[in-house]
């Protein structure tokens, strides 16, 4: 059976025998929802949905020592006796019991091991190819992963994650849409760096995986690396065909929360991670979902990435290297 096929029926299994996991997705069906718009013509989009089941998630204290006296709830013997898994090489797939999506899967890595992207990002392409329909993503330890201490992806309907259908034809002026990415052997790929609704990313899409990966690695080695020894960043990648085989966008990350963040007055209980940036926000608290604007939202998101410039400084660098490559 493939992965897609098997996944439908531990979810449609969980459900059956799960009645608490079954009451969380039955109320995200009457979650509120608005939609946010960006002020240029063909602007991306931002959904907004009211979830106070993700209050624990949003309000959590993510310092390191904190985390550590709490029992992983990726680990096993910590879990509900409900919870089930898919094995998938080296990673179990299980049903996310706290859902944004209408299908929400963690896949953990099965032994207890950090956060690291380093040597994962194969295994993040291949488990794309295995689930397509499906958008998996990655929050680095310190931008936004609410399990820093054991390596885990998630992942969710690609047509519920708005920017994987936006990215393709956001505007193309050169204000928006510029610095193609021109770093790899062969002319299979398109890339560029995108700065809309405040926040900078970086898209790649190419016909096989090796291109993507090579080029992964150098963007890498150009991002400042936060303290926890890999760059602060979030990661989305899905699979399509021909040369949109394999797409990935990486958000260089500045910071791990809006200078907002708090439950005061003209605060937002919003802690940015992939599927904020990805287009849909997560709100735990009433008064929040029902006040945000996009300016807010640009804000916020302006705060937790890099700037546009300093992006552009490490496409730059990227090219130098090769330049210097060329030149031997
Ligand atoms: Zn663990």
């Amino acid at each position: 059976m493939n992965l897609n096929a098997e996944l439908k029926n531990l979810f449609n299994r969980q459900l059956a025998s799960w009645p608490a996991l079954r009451d969380r997705y039955d109320s995200l069906k009457q979650a509120r929802w608005r939609l946010l718009t960006g002020y240029e013509p063909g602007s991306a989009t931002v959904l907004v949905q009211f979830n106070p089941h993700r209050y624990r998630s949003s309000a959590a204290t993510l310092l390191p020592e904190t985390l550590t006296q709490d029992k992983c709830f990726l680990c096993v013997e910590n879990q509900p006796k409900e919870q089930e898994m898919v094995k998938w090489e080296g990673y179990k797939v299980q049903v996310n019991p706290y859902p944004i999506f209408s299908r929400h899967f963690t896949i953990a890595s099965l032994r207890h091991e950090p956060q690291r992207i380093s040597g994962r990002i194969a295994d993040m392409m291949s488990l794309a190819k295995s689930l397509p329909g499906y958008v998996v993503f990655y929050n680095g330890p310190h931008s936004g992963a609410s399990a820093p201490h054991h390596f885990h992806f998630q992942a969710a309907p690609c047509c519920e994650m708005p920017l994987c259908s936006q990215i393709q034809n956001l505007p193309s002026d050169s204000d928006i849409k510029s610095n193609h990415i021109d770093v790899c052997r062969e002319k299979v790929f398109t890339g560029f760096r995108l700065f809309t609704l405040g926040r900078v990313m970086y898209y790649f899409s190419c016909r096989h995986w090796e291109d993507a990966s090579e080029w992964f690695e150098k963007l890498q080695s150009q991002l400042p690396a936060s303290g926890e020894g890999e760059p602060g960043q979030n990661i989305l990648c899905w699979a399509g065909s021909g040369d949109n085989a394999y797409n990935l966008i990486v958000f260089p990350r500045f910071r791990h929360r809006p200078q907002c963040y708090g439950e005061g007055e003209n605060q937002f209980l919003v802690s940015p991670a992939s599927v904020d940036l990805g287009g849909l926000i997560t709100l735990a608290r009433k008064e929040d979902f029902e006040r945000i604007t996009v300016d807010d939202v640009m804000k916020i998101f302006c705060e937790v990435t890099r700037s546009d410039d300093d992006a552009q400084q490490s496409l730059q660098e990227i090219e130098n290297e090769k330049q210097k490559t060329l030149a031997y």
